[in-house]
Parts: C-alpha cells; structure tokens; sequence
C-alpha cells in the first residue's frame, strides 16, 4: 500500500512549494493534465497556467506534461504553455517515465511528478522513485477510466485512514 502514498500531498498546483523542490534537487517536473492542470472540459489553459509555467521557467525547472489522454487534448496545452508534453502514456506503466530518463539524461531523484490520482500518477511516480505529489482533483467531472480508478482509490485512501498515514485535507510536504 504504501507504493501509493504520495510524498507530498497539496490542495493544488498553485500551493506546493517549488523552491523547496529545487533545494530537494528536482529538476524535471512531470504534470498531469486532466484534473491536475485544467479541469477536462477546458481546452486551453488560462492566463494563471501560462504564468505558472514562465515562473517554473524562471526557477530553473524543466516542466513536462504526461497524460494519459490523446494527443488532440494534450496539444493546446503543449502549445499554448511552450512545454515538451508526452500523451498516451499509459501512467503507470514505466515505458514513458523511462523513455523521459532517457530523453533528457535525469536520475529519477531530479523528478517530480503531480497529479490528481493516487493509481495512475502516484503509483507511476514511485514505482519509478521520483518524488511523487498529489493534488485535489480541479473537479469532480472525470472521464470513464478515471471512474473505475476512483473506486479503487477510494479502498486505498480508507486503509490509509486505518493504518493513519493519510487523511483527505491534511496537507503535508
Ligand atoms: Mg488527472
């Protein structure tokens, strides 16, 4: 159980600390798009996402989107915020996380990866040891996978609760 427990758990996007992650040594960090970045039924970011990726610019950070989505969702995102973007990445698979390694010549202590879902981004991210970090879902609409998903999680985040190693709400980093 505990290859789901996220390092680092925040309401969102905009509230983790990423000069404390530069101190850690990140240097790449991989977004989740739906849910994390933008809710799904927005098709291009808005004025606070394309700032936010100029301020991770400014810091140093390599930011990357990794979505399990189509290559047509995660185009307007790649474009509009002038970042390398991965789509079909089958999260939590390791094909793309390692194909990134490989790409860009990180070690997996200079990766971060956020995202809104405990089995796709958490897992992916721990099973690949980079630091891993949940956000709250943006919204509760969700497409047809990530529904199954959520009745899964929902059976983690209850044995969290149990073993008192996570509580919904209870931010920490
Ligand atoms: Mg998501």
């Amino acid at each position: 159980m505990d290859i789901f427990r996220p390092d680092i758990y925040k309401r969102s996007i905009y509230d983790i600390n990423y000069e404390d992650l530069k101190r850690r040594g990140i240097k790449c960090i991989l977004f989740d798009l739906d849910n994390t970045l933008a809710p799904m039924e927005v098709e291009i970011p808005d004025k606070k996402l394309l700032e936010f990726f100029l301020y991770l610019e400014d810091l140093g950070f390599k930011p990357i989107i990794l979505s399990n989505a189509s290559k047509k969702r995660v185009a307007p995102f790649k474009e509009r915020c002038n970042v390398d973007s991965s789509c079909n990445s089958s999260k939590p698979f390791k094909k793309k996380y390692l194909k990134i390694l490989e790409l860009y010549s990180y070690k997996d202590t200079e990766v971060a990866c956020v995202g809104d879902q405990l089995i796709t981004d958490i897992l992916g991210a721990n099973r690949l040891g980079f630091t891993s970090i949940l956000v709250n879902p943006i919204s509760a609409k969700e497409a047809f996978p990530t529904k199954i998903n959520r009745w899964f999680e929902k059976r983690i985040y209850k044995s969290f609760q149990k073993k008192g190693i996570f509580k919904k709400g209870e931010y920490y980093e």
